[in-house]
């Protein structure tokens, strides 16, 4: 038996974004009602977020404290949440909605 550890990775040595897209893969995303989605997270001590899509800029918009102050300074930020929803949704796309042949019949 081994019993060696594993090091743990050291986060500083990842870029902001990949520390994001890290903490993002433990976030639970579920479809909320009447829209938008909840966000889940473990590692905020269980803390959830309500996501929904802003019409006018066609972004996802989080209701956490690190979207709302650095979205102010930066349009394009995306908090781990938004990270966690879009992938949420790029998976149900490629499973329920995608179909390659939708867009000749379309054409
Ligand atoms: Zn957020």
């Amino acid at each position: 038996m081994r019993t060696e550890r594993k090091q743990p990775v050291k986060m500083k040595e990842f870029t902001p974004a990949e520390q994001r897209a890290a903490r993002a893969a433990r976030i639970e995303v579920s479809e909320a009602e009447p829209y938008g989605w909840i966000a889940h997270s473990e590692t905020d001590g269980g803390g959830s977020y309500h996501l929904f899509c802003d019409p006018a800029a066609k972004r996802l918009v989080c209701t956490c404290a690190d979207f709302i102050f650095r979205g102010d300074a930066s349009p394009a930020y995306e908090c781990k949440h938004i990270s966690a929803t879009l992938k949420y949704i790029g998976r149900r796309y490629l499973e329920h909605d995608y179909n390659p042949r939708r867009h000749r019949q379309a054409a």
